[in-house]
């Protein structure tokens, strides 16, 4: 007597092992949308080549063996509601059950011809699926998706391919529980792939997310202090001593604004000045919100005139944008330094933030450069910055 293990009977076992590693892997996680179309469809093998190694039952299996890629594909229509598929749930749930019906007529009919219709319906739902899955976008997930359509299409043909070896198509065809079975295990590690990959994205925008709300200031969105020293810092290292100038600016009786007009208008003037000092950076330079009303700026490879002319633009492009948001007329003033070789952003800063206060004390809407170490500063430079009028 052999003891060898009937083939539909290792495919149930394997099918079993698939369903069973699928369904524990969902369980340990947050399931995606699909994911229940994506189980069913190797316990539906399974149950299939169960059936088909079980004599009295073995007349349903054909129709149960035929769905797995049907169900996939329904699941993955979910699984990506984005990235459409052509054709519809409705479509693919008429071709499962006119293939389902034709499959057990054709058990019943019984004889070559029944077989023909079978097979036939076998051949329709992997075909089906596996043409939607190459002519869908795919979008990011386009390897794995093209694999498993390539498998549904291999396994469509695999009878015909495994008469073509064994060299007559009068030898007994791969039974359909063997192709189910290699079917779904292609298909469980494609389904883990795309979980894992999407889980993988998740966690990558969600790291970014993180590293932004710790990085940038909310309101204005440009770096925050701690961030805008980090990054300055590490450009001051970069680039050769002493070729950077530091500005730090504040907005003239911004205090008023809040006061009368209410303190969201004065969050709208903030973005505002945010948003035209960006407009005016080159992309090397660097901006930043030290606090209240006042922003610090890192100008790289620059001479102090050319510092306070930029100055200059970044008011005029602020009073710009404020007039175009139906703000009052804003001024800033800066104070401003050429970095020393070796000096810090910090001790820059406070040398930036005594020409600031000098800037205020000779009547605001200017700009003024500091020379000279902290203890004794020497204001050299004080230009107007002439405001225009909306
Ligand atoms: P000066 O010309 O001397 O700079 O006068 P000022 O009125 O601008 O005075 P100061 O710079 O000291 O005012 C800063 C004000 O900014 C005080 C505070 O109420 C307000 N402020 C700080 N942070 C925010 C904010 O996030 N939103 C709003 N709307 N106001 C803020
Ligand atoms: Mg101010």
């Amino acid at each position: 007597m052999s003891t060898v293990m009937p083939l539909p009977a290792f495919a149930a076992a394997v099918l079993l092992v698939v369903a069973t590693a699928l369904t524990a892997f969902g369980l340990r996680r947050t399931r995606p949308p699909g994911w229940g179309w994506w189980i069913a469809a190797p316990w539906l093998s399974a149950a299939g080549a169960a059936a088909a190694a079980l004599p009295p039952l073995d007349r349903l299996a054909p129709a149960l063996l035929l769905a797995w890629p049907v169900l996939a594909l329904v699941g993955l229509r979910r699984f990506q509601p984005r990235q459409v598929l052509p054709g519809s749930e409705h479509r693919d749930a008429a071709v499962l059950a006119a293939a389902t019906g034709i499959a057990l007529l054709g058990v019943a009919w019984g004889g070559a011809a029944g077989a023909a219709l079978v097979a036939g319906a076998a051949l329709a739902c992997h075909l089906y699926a596996a043409l939607l899955l190459f002519l869908g976008p795919g979008g990011r997930d386009a390897t794995p998706v093209l694999g498993l359509g390539a498998t549904m299409a291999l396994v469509a043909f695999a009878p015909g391919i495994a008469s073509l070896v064994a060299g007559s198509f009068a030898a007994p065809p791969l039974p359909a529980a063997a192709t189910a079975a290699l079917g779904n295990l292609v298909f469980a590690i494609v389904a883990i792939t795309l979980v894992c990959e999407r889980t993988e994205r998740q966690l990558r925008d969600s790291r970014r997310r993180l590293r932004a709300l710790a990085n940038l200031d909310t309101l204005t969105e440009v770096p925050n202090r701690r961030h805008f020293d980090e990054l300055a810092s590490q450009a001051l290292r970069h680039d050769p001593p002493g070729s950077a100038v530091l500005l730090m600016f504040d907005i003239d009786h911004f205090k008023l604004i809040n006061d009368h007009l209410g303190h969201a208008a004065g969050d709208r003037t903030l973005r505002v000045v945010a948003a035209a000092v960006l407009e005016e950076l080159r992309a090397q330079d660097i901006v930043g919100r030290h606090g209240g009303d006042e922003f610090t700026l890192l100008l790289r490879r620059l001479a102090t005139a050319d510092a306070i002319a930029a100055a200059g633009r970044i008011a005029a492009a602020v009073a710009r944008r404020a007039c175009a948001q139906q703000l009052p007329t804003l001024s800033l003033s800066f104070g401003l330094v050429q970095v020393a070789a070796g000096e810090s952003v910090e001790a820059a800063l406070r040398r930036a933030d005594q020409a600031l206060y000098e800037a205020k004390r000779q009547g605001r809407a200017r700009a003024v450069a500091a020379h000279g170490d902290e203890e004794q500063p020497v204001f050299v430079e004080s230009r107007r910055l002439d405001l225009t009028p909306c």
